[in-house]
């Protein structure tokens, strides 16, 4: 009997022991099995460049995670790693526990801290995660001088995309990426890294703020590996200097990703885009 692969960005229907796009196991006991999980790291390692980095990678709020994380970054040789912090109740790694994380391994990772700008309070130095669908407007005047500041701090925000998981109270409207123009615009500095590409919905509208703002990013983590597929598909005219990837889920998912990854290339002839979304240039 087929079944919906479990890996949550996959989306196959497969009646296989290991799924054929992401090679998740239909037998659930099998997802923390070492043996297992090295096997699935054994079948891609040839196709990884030897430092690649994860530019987006959120955390679920579970016990031990954190752990997990940093076995999984030594065992892949990621050379870098950035946390977002999660929007508190949405059961994601929050502040502390990306910052415990992090001191662990100082020399890889990257911490984004959580910023709601309807109480910036004192905003701390580095790179902030941001998630309008939680119920915010990027372009209310009243959030100017946030983004001027970390316009002027050069901080990188890292913005949640697409729709918002079920359960969660917000709008997966405020989660639209062209709702950062009038940001961009104003704030033409202003790093911004949009988490997900716009997943299967926005897509497009990723493609276009890259074309349009110099200074916006997009990484195809999570949902955004479908965003992937659609670029290819539709051949969008995509600036692929300015495109990453990141894990943006538990750490046990780090081979299906990537499995899922090398596949959604390779299945529209793209495989020399690889290298380029692992290890994006310095500039990024
Ligand atoms: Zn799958």
């Amino acid at each position: 009997m087929s079944v919906r692969c479990a890996h949550p960005p996959c989306g196959a229907t497969h009646d296989a022991a290991r799924c054929p796009r992401c090679g998740w196991p239909r037998d659930a006991s099998l997802v923390r099995d070492p043996d297992f999980l090295e096997a699935r790291i054994d079948a891609i390692a040839r196709r990884l460049p030897p430092h690649l980095e994860d530019r987006h990678q959120s955390l679920p709020a579970e016990v031990g995670v954190e752990a997990f994380q940093l076995v999984l970054q030594e065992r892949l040789g990621l050379s870098a790693v950035h946390l977002r912090s999660g929007a508190p109740g949405h059961d994601a790694l929050g502040d502390e526990g990306i910052a415990s994380l992090a001191a662990r391994d100082p020399d890889r990772t990257v911490v984004s801290r959580y910023l709601d700008p309807r109480a910036p309070g004192v905003l701390a130095a580095g790179d902030v995660s941001v998630c309008p669908a939680v119920g915010w407007r990027p372009d209310d005047p009243a959030f100017e001088p946030v983004w001027a500041e970390l316009e002027a701090r050069g901080a990188r925000v890292l913005a949640r995309t697409g729709v918002l998981a079920t359960g969660h109270p917000g709008s997966s409207v405020l989660g639209e990426p062209l709702a950062w123009d009038p940001v961009c615009r104003r704030f033409p500095r202003l790093r911004l890294q949009l988490c997900g590409a716009g997943g299967a919905v926005a897509y497009e509208h990723v493609a276009r703020m890259l074309a349009v703002h110099p200074s916006v990013r997009a990484d195809v983590s999570g949902p955004g590996v479908r965003a992937l597929d659609r670029w290819l598909r539709l051949q969008v005219d995509v600036d692929w200097s300015r495109v990453a990837w990141g894990n943006d889920g538990h750490p046990l998912t780090y081979p299906a990703s990537l499995t899922l990854l090398i596949h959604t290339l390779d299945r529209h002839g793209a495989g020399g885009l690889l290298h380029g979304l692992l290890r994006p240039s310095p500039g990024w």
